[in-house]
C-alpha cells in the first residue's frame, strides 16, 4: 500500500512513553505501528489507540528476538513499503531498581541490559534502515537517559551525580555512542539519527516518584521524530534542549 502519509514504528508501545509517544504520533496525524513483547498486547493497544482516534496498526515485536525483527521489516515493507520514523523505545532499567552498583554488577545484568537497551536498538535500526532509507525524511529515535551522561557523571556536583547505577548508565552511554557514529554514517542521506533524554517521567521504570508526567515525557520523542530538515542530526536532546554526552 503506497501512502503519503507518514509510517512511524514505536517499540515498548504497549505502556509509558512509548504508549504516549505512539498516541502524540497519532494525533498528529502519522499511521503508528505500536510494537509490543507479544500480539495481544500489541492488538490490545492498537485499539485502546483506535478508540482514541489514532491510526494504529499492531505489531509483534521482541526486540531481543531475531525473527521478529526479520518478519516486522518483512511484514512493513510489504505493508507500507518504506518506514519514516522509528523510535527505539523499548527498554529496561537496572535489576534492583536505581541504587548506586558498579562492581557488583553481575555478568547477567550486563547482558540483560545492554542485550535490550543497546544491542537490540542496533539490531532493529539495521532491520529496518532499508525501509528508513526509502523515506523521504527518515527520522531514528534513541531513548538514552540523562543517567547515560559520561560528562554529567564525571562531575562529583552534577544532579546524577549519585545515580552510578553501571549497567543502565553504561548501556545508555553506549546507545549514545551508537546514535553518533549512526548519524556519521547516515550524513549523506535524508535520516537523522538522534538520541532523547524524555525526563524523570512517572512510568514503571520512573517509579511514581518521578516529577514528571507521561505525556511532558513523550515530547522530546515526539520532537524528535517529527524533525524539519534543518533539525539536528546525531544530538542528545531534552525538551529542545542539547544535553552534555
Ligand atoms: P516502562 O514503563 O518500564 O516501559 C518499558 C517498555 O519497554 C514496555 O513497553 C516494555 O514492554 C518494553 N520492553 C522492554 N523489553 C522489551 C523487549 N525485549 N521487547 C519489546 N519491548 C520491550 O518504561 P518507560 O519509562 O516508558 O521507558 C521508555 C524508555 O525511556 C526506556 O528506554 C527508558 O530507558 C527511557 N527512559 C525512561 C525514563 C523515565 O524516567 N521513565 C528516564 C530516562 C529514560 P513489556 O510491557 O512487555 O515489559
Amino acid at each position: 500500500m503506497a501512502t503519503d502519509k507518514k509510517i512511524a514504528l514505536v517499540t515498548g508501545a504497549n505502556r509509558g512513553i512509548g504508549f504516549e509517544t505512539a498516541r502524540q504520533l497519532g494525533k498528529k496525524g502519522v499511521t503508528v505501528i505500536v510494537a509490543a513483547r507479544t500480539l495481544k498486547s500489541a492488538e490490545e493497544t492498537a485499539s485502546k489507540l483506535k478508540t482514541d482516534g489514532v491510526e494504529a496498526v499492531p505489531l509483534k515485536l521482541d526486540v531481543t528476538n531475531a525473527q521478529d525483527r526479520e518478519a516486522a521489516a518483512k511484514t512493513i515493507g510489504d505493508k507500507f513499503g518504506k518506514l519514516d520514523i522509528l523510535v527505539n523505545n523499548a527498554g529496561v532499567g537496572p535489576q534492583d531498581g536505581f541504587v548506586p552498583k558498579t562492581i557488583n554488577t553481575t555478568e547477567e545484568e550486563l547482558q540483560k541490559v545492554f542485550g535490550t537497551n543497546l544491542f537490540a536498538v542496533i539490531a532493529v535500526t539495521r532491520s529496518l534502515l532499508p525501509l528508513l532509507k526509502k523515506s523521504e525524511a527518515g527520522r531514528i529515535v534513541n531513548l538514552s537517559s540523562v543517567l547515560g551522561s559520561l560528562t554529567l557523571h564525571a562531575d562529583p556536583k552534577s544532579p546524577i551525580a549519585g545515580f552510578k547505577v553501571f549497567a543502565y548508565d553504561a548501556s545508555k552511554a553506549a546507545l549514545n555512542a551508537f546514535t553518533i557514529h549512526l548519524a556519521a554514517e547516515l550524513k549523506d542521506t535524508k535520516i537523522k539519527v538522534n538520541s532523547a533524554h524524555p525526563g524523570w517521567v512517572k512510568t514503571e521504570m520512573g517509579t511514581d516518584q518521578a516529577p514528571m508526567e507521561i505525556p511532558e515525557g513523550a515530547k522530546t520523542s515526539v520532537d524528535l521524530a517529527l524533525l524539519g530538515p534543518d533539525g539536528p542530526n546525531g544530538r542528545f536532546i531534552h525538551l529542545g534542549q542539547e544535553l552534555p554526552w
